[in-house]
C-alpha cells in the first residue's frame, strides 16, 4: 500500500534531532512561554520574511485571533462582512462566525481552486470590511490583485497559510503578502507539529502587540488583563519540535514539487483532471488533487490496488449541519468541486518505486 501520509516515516527522518530537543525542553524545568517559543517564533518570521511570528495553539486560533485583535482595534465591528473562498475548510468560515462577523462565501476560480478577483470585485459592498484568502491545497492565490482590489477599497486582508507554507509569487512567501496571516501546524501540514500548533504573521508591528496580549489571557505584563483574551499559547515542546523541522522544509517542499512534477507529466488517464499550474513556486503541493465525474469507482479502484486517497473536502461548507444559515446558498462550482474532487498520495518520503505505482495505477483505471 503506498501511504497518503505516512507522518512516522517523515518524523523518524529527524528522530536523534527531534529526541534531543525534547530532552532539552524537559531538562530545562519550563514548558510553557520560555526560550523555545521566542526562538521559534524569531526563525518563523524570518524564514517568512515578516517582523512579527506569534505562537499560537492551532490554525484556526490563528484565524479567530486575528480578526478578534482587529476588532479590539477597532477596525472591524459585528455584522461586518469578509469575504471567504466557498470551498475552502471550515475553519476559515468558523474563525469569522466566532467573532460574529458575518461570511460572505464567493465561487473559487474551479481551475486553481482559489478565489479570483473578478468574485472578490462582485462580492463587494458597503459592508465589506476584509477578505479572507485560502491558499488551498498549497497554492497561493492571487495576492497582488487581491491587494490591489483591498487597497482600493480600503478592506483588510488575512491569508490563510494553513496549507500553503513556503508558497511564493515572485519570490515573496506566502504570509507576507496581507495585513496579516494565520499557519496551522496540524501534524500533517507541510509543517507539522507532533500535535496542536499555529502562529501568526504580520508585518504591523500594533497588531503584533495586541495578539502577544490577546492569546495570553489578553496579558503584557503578568495579573495585568488589558483584553478579555483567550488561552492560545504554543508551548515549548510544540515550539522545540517546529524548530528542529523548520530546518528541513525547503528540503521537503522541493521533493513535493518533485513528486508533482512526475504526476503532471506522466498521469494521462483521459477521464482524470489535473490541477495545472502556471509558476512552479506558487504551489507547495499540501495535497495532490486530482478530478473525475467517477470519484467514488476511482477511490475503490484505487483502495483495491494499493493506493490510498483522500477526499478533500467531501460537504462544503455550507451545506455542513454546523450552518443552518447558509443552506439556501446555491454555489454550483464548489458543489460540483465537492463531488469531484480526490487527493493521491503527496508525502516527501515517497520513494521512486511507491510514485511509479500510483502513476501506473491510476493510468491503469478504466471505466
Ligand atoms: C488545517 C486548516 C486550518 C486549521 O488548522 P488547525 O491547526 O487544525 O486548527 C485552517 N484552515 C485551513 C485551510 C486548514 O487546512
Amino acid at each position: 500500500m503506498v501511504d497518503f501520509l505516512n507522518l512516522k516515516k517523515i518524523n523518524n527522518c529527524y528522530e536523534r534531532e527531534l529526541k534531543e530537543a525534547c530532552s532539552r525542553v524537559i531538562d530545562s524545568g519550563w514548558y510553557i512561554m520560555g526560550t523555545e517559543l521566542k526562538n521559534f517564533e524569531k526563525e518563523y518570521a524570518e524564514w517568512c520574511g515578516v517582523k512579527h511570528a506569534i505562537g499560537v495553539a492551532n490554525g484556526l486560533d490563528a484565524l479567530i485571533l486575528v480578526l478578534r485583535a482587529w476588532k479590539e482595534m477597532g477596525k472591524l465591528q459585528d455584522g461586518d462582512e469578509v469575504i471567504v473562498p466557498a470551498n475552502t475548510y471550515i475553519a476559515s468560515i468558523l474563525a469569522i462566525t466566532q467573532n460574529d462577523l458575518t461570511p460572505v462565501l464567493v465561487e473559487p476560480d474551479p481551475s486553481t481552486f482559489n478565489l479570483s478577483v473578478e468574485g472578490i470585485s462582485k462580492a463587494i459592498t458597503d459592508k465589506t470590511k476584509a477578505i479572507l484568502p485560502v491558499h488551498l491545497y498549497g497554492r497561493i492565490s492571487p495576492m497582488k490583485e487581491i491587494m490591489a482590489i483591498a487597497a482600493k477599497n480600503d478592506l483588510l486582508v488575512l491569508e490563510d497559510c494553513a496549507q500553503s507554507h513556503g508558497a511564493t509569487i515572485d519570490g515573496q512567501k506566502c504570509g507576507s503578502w496581507g495585513h496579516a496571516a494565520g499557519f496551522s501546524f496540524y501534524p500533517g501540514k507541510n509543517l507539522g507539529a507532533l500535535g496542536d500548533a499555529g502562529a501568526i504573521t504580520t508585518n504591523d508591528d500594533e497588531l503584533a502587540q495586541v495578539l502577544f496580549a490577546l492569546r495570553n489571557y489578553g496579558s503584557h505584563v503578568k495579573y495585568q488583563n488589558k483584553y478579555k483574551g483567550i488561552n492560545s499559547r504554543l508551548d515549548e515542546m510544540q515550539a522545540a519540535m517546529l524548530a528542529v523541522k523548520l530546518k528541513y522544509l525547503d528540503g521537503e517542499t522541493a521533493r513535493r514539487r518533485e513528486i508533482a512534477q512526475k504526476y503532471l507529466t506522466s498521469i494521462n488517464n483521459p477521464h482524470i483532471d489535473l490541477p495545472n499550474i502556471d509558476d512552479e513556486q506558487e504551489h507547495v503541493w499540501h495535497l495532490f488533487v486530482i478530478k473525475t465525474n467517477h470519484r467514488q469507482a476511482l477511490k475503490d479502484y484505487l483502495d483495491n490496488n494499493g493506493v490510498q486517497t483522500l477526499i478533500h473536502y467531501p460537504i462544503p461548507p455550507h451545506q455542513q449541519a454546523a450552518y443552518e444559515e447558509l443552506k439556501h446558498l446555491s454555489l454550483p462550482i464548489s458543489e460540483s468541486l465537492h463531488r469531484s474532487v480526490l487527493s493521491i498520495p503527496m508525502d516527501p518520503t515517497m520513494t521512486e518505486a511507491d510514485i511509479e505505482h500510483v502513476i501506473n495505477t491510476v493510468n491503469g483505471w478504466v471505466l
